[in-house]
C-alpha cells in the first residue's frame, strides 16, 4: 500500500534587508502550518536543549524567543523545558541546569517566558505514561512536559556519539526523559556504586523504593542486585557520582528505546517539530566543547511529523559539502559515505527512525518544501 508522503518544510540562511533569519524563522513554521494548532490557552511546553556551557553550538535563545512570540500571538502559555541529565555536568539538577541555561543566554528576558526543568530538582519528578511497546511498557518522562497540552519541538541537528545524531527524536525521547527514564533507554542493567566516590551519605539508601541498597563494611553503599529492579532513583539521588549508571546498551536499542520515550512524549497531544542545521558539531551538545562543524550551515526545517524531519535533516547533510579542518577532511572518508556513520561508526541511525515508523510515529518518506 502507498502510503502518503511527509511535508517537511525547509529554508536556508540566506537574508535580505526586511528579511534576516527572525523573520524565516517565522515564515518557515507559519507556511508549515504552526498555527493550525489551536493554542488557546494551552499550556505550551518548548523542548530545548540548553547547551553544556562551554559548548557554543545550542540554538541560541533569540531563536526560542521568536518561537514563543508567535506561540504568545496564537493565544499559547508557553515554557521552554528540559529534563536534567544523567551524567554529573552541568544540568544534571534544576539549579545548576537553570544556571547553565542562564550563563548560555536562556532566561525570562532574554527568552520572553518561564523555564521550567522538566522533572524537578534532582530528577525525581516524573510520571509513568503508558506505551506498552517493544521494550519499555512505560516511559518515564518529566513531569512539566507530561502536563503541558502542547509540545513544540526545538532542535540543534548535529552528530552523536551513541544515537549517531541528534535531532526531534533525540530531543524528545531522550530529552524529555527523567534520571530514570535516561537510565532506561542509555544502560540494559542495574546501576553500579563507584565505592571511591561513595561518602556513605545514606541518601540513596532513603529514596530506593526497593530497599536494595545499605551500607556494607567500610560504609560504602552498596546495591543487592536481587532486588534492585533499575529504575535509577539513586543514580538521579546520589550527589557524588557514586550511583553510576553502565552504559552498555546497544546502539540499536538505545535508538529504538528513544522513539519509543519521544513517542511517549508526543502521542497524545498536538506536537510541532523545528530543527537547526548549523554549527553541526560531530558531537552532541551535552559536552562542553563543540568541534569545527562538519558541513556549512545548511538552514532550518519545520514539520508536524519528527521522523520525517530527522529523515530530512540526514539526507541534507549528507548531501552538503564537508568544512576542510573538521573530522571529516581525511583521506579514509569518501563523499558517498553517511557522514553520521563514519564519524561514529558504531552507531546505527536509521533503526530509530525505522522503529518510530513501525509504532506510527511519522515516516521517512517526505516531501521537502522549500520556503523562500
Ligand atoms: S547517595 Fe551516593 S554517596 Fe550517598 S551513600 Fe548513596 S552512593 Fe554513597
Ligand atoms: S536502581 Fe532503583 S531499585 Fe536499583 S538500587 Fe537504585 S534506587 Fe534501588
Amino acid at each position: 500500500m502507498e502510503t502518503s508522503k511527509s511535508k517537511v518544510y525547509f529554508t536556508d540562511f540566506k537574508t535580505k534587508s526586511g528579511m534576516n533569519l527572525l523573520d524565516k524563522l517565522e515564515k518557515l513554521v507559519k507556511k508549515a502550518g504552526i498555527q493550525n494548532i489551536d493554542f488557546k490557552n494551552k499550556f505550551v511546553a518548548i523542548k530545548i536543549h540548553f547547551g553544556e556551557p562551554g559548548n557554543l553550538a545550542f540554538i541560541r535563545p533569540n531563536y526560542a524567543a521568536k518561537v514563543v512570540s508567535i506561540i504568545k500571538e496564537l493565544g499559547g502559555i508557553p515554557f521552554l523545558t528540559d529534563s536534567n541529565t544523567l551524567y554529573s555536568g552541568r544540568r544534571s539538577n534544576a539549579i545548576d541546569h537553570l544556571d547553565a541555561a542562564s550563563e548560555n543566554g536562556f532566561n525570562k528576558l532574554t527568552v520572553g517566558c518561564n523555564i521550567i526543568i522538566a522533572d524537578g530538582l534532582k530528577g525525581t519528578d516524573y510520571r509513568e505514561i503508558e506505551i506498552n511497546q517493544k521494550y519499555c511498557k512505560t516511559a518515564k518522562i518529566g513531569t512539566a512536559i507530561c502536563d503541558s497540552d502542547i509540545i513544540i519541538s526545538m532542535s540543534h541537528f548535529k552528530g552523536h556519539e551513541m544515537t549517531g545524531f541528534g535531532g526531534a527524536l533525540k530531543n524528545l525521547g531522550m530529552g524529555s526523559g527523567s534520571r530514570g527514564g535516561k537510565l532506561e533507554m542509555h544502560s540494559a542493567s542495574q546501576p553500579k556504586i563507584e565505592k571511591e566516590n561513595c561518602t556513605g551519605c545514606r541518601q540513596c539508601i532513603k529514596n530506593c523504593a526497593q530497599g536494595a541498597i545499605s551500607l556494607d563494611e567500610n560504609k560504602k553503599a552498596s546495591i543487592d542486585y536481587e532486588k534492585c529492579v533499575g529504575c535509577g532513583q539513586c543514580v538521579a539521588e546520589c550527589m557524588f557520582d557514586a550511583a553510576q549508571i553502565i552504559w552498555n546498551e546497544s546502539a540499536v536499542t538505545a535508538n529504538e528505546k528513544i522513539a519509543e520515550y519521544a513517542y511517549a512524549v508526543i502521542k497524545d497531544k498536538p506536537s510541532f517539530h523545528i530543527s537547526f542545521i548549523m554549527d553541526v558539531s560531530p558531537n552532541c551538545d551535552c559536552w562542553d566543547s563543540n568541534d569545527i562543524p562538519i558541513v556549512p550551515n545548511i538552514g532550518m526545517a519545520a514539520s508536524f511529523d519528527p521522523i520525517a524531519l530527522d529523515r530530512a535533516c540526514v539526507d541534507l547533510v549528507n548531501k552538503a559539502p564537508i568544512i576542510k579542518g573538521s573530522v571529516l577532511d581525511n583521506n579514509e572518508f569518501n563523499n558517498d559515505e553517511d557522514k553520521f556513520t563514519h564519524i561514529h561508526s558504531n552507531t546505527d541511525w536509521e533503526s530509530g527512525l525505522k522503529h518510530g515508523e513501525s509504532i506510527g510515529m511519522g515516516t521517512q518518506d517526505y516531501e521537502l518544501i522549500i520556503v523562500k
